[in-house]
């Protein structure tokens, strides 16, 4: 078992996001190799953020094989925090489709039922995700496909208050609706917040089959401003005409602007997209 940072050797940068820096190091004494997530300290120096700590707090609580595991918290000497998680080898969703462009449906059917089942495993503990999308759902030197960075995650318990998070291309309309206006009174958190996540699902997968971020055109470079009006008002959504007849069933049902009518994760489970007999589904 791991004790301490010092015996960990940094050997290389895994990637960079907003909740900090991702390093692949090994493990001198039994030369095996993971992942260290170092959060960024927040404004003030030092201290260690209410999210970071939200963030530790989940990833002790949570053990799923769609989960990426995270092996031990580290409280650095500096004052920050940061996470000994499992390597995933063929990285991230974001950077395999950048170099494969998109995926077949099979693939993509796999994928989905990983998520799915994540998001079954995480809701169950009141866990809503908040930020699943490509760059955050990691494949490992198995093609099998896990979720991670609950950098934005929260547990729903006692009363529920707005999240914190900003605005991304992968929110859902009622949560960009919460941001713009600080929610209202007709909402109820608790659930929203979990269909929100089945929105985000259901902009990945589209994304995988076109090629690109799905609510706009391709090559488009939208500002906010259009990027709210895609995600809220937007009405056709671009589906290849060689696509099987369950994928653009499975994706409207995620894609339901209206939360209340969206498939829940059990519904989109029993959905024949995500229950297709084939062993030629992973990713590598
Ligand atoms: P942030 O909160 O900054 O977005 P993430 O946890 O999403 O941090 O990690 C940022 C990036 O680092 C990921 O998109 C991925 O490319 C890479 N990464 C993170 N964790 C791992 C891991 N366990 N194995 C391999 N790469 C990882
Ligand atoms: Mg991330």
């Amino acid at each position: 078992d791991i004790e301490s940072l010092s015996d960990l050797k940094k050997l290389a940068v895994l990637g960079i996001g907003n909740g900090g820096i991702v390093y692949k190091v090994s493990h001198q004494k039994t030369n095996s190799i993971y992942a260290l997530k170092l959060l960024r300290l927040d404004q003030n120096g030092a201290f260690i953020s209410h999210q970071a700590v939200r963030e530790a707090e989940i990833l002790k609580r949570v053990d799923s094989q769609f989960i990426v595991k995270c092996h031990a918290v580290f409280y650095t000497l500096e004052g920050g925090l940061c996470f000994l998680m499992k390597h995933m080898e063929g990285g991230s969703l974001f950077d395999v489709l950048r170099v494969r462009g998109n995926f077949p449906e099979d693939v993509i059917s796999g994928i989905a039922l990983s998520v799915l089942k994540a998001l079954q495993y995480l809701h169950g503990m009141r866990i809503i995700h908040g930020d699943i999308k490509p760059s955050n759902l990691l494949i490992n030197g198995k093609g099998e496909v896990k979720i991670a960075d609950f950098g934005v995650s929260r547990i729903v318990e006692g009363t529920p208050t707005p999240c914190e998070a900003c605005m991304g291309a992968y929110m859902s309309p009622e949560r960009v609706d919460s941001e713009r206006w600080g929610g209202g009174a007709d909402y109820d958190y608790y659930d929203y917040g979990f269909a929100g996540d089945v929105w985000s699902l259901g902009v990945v997968v589209l994304e995988c089959l076109v090629g690109h971020y799905p609510l706009i055109g391709r090559g488009e470079k939208p500002d906010l401003v259009a990027l709210i009006c895609a995600i809220c008002f937007g009405e056709t959504l671009e589906m290849p005409e060689t696509a099987s007849p369950e994928f653009p069933s499975f994706v409207k049902n995620c894609l339901e602007k209206d939360w209340r009518k969206r498939g829940s994760v059990e519904e989109l489970l029993a959905h024949p997209f995500v229950n297709r007999t084939t062993s030629s589904n992973m990713i590598i």
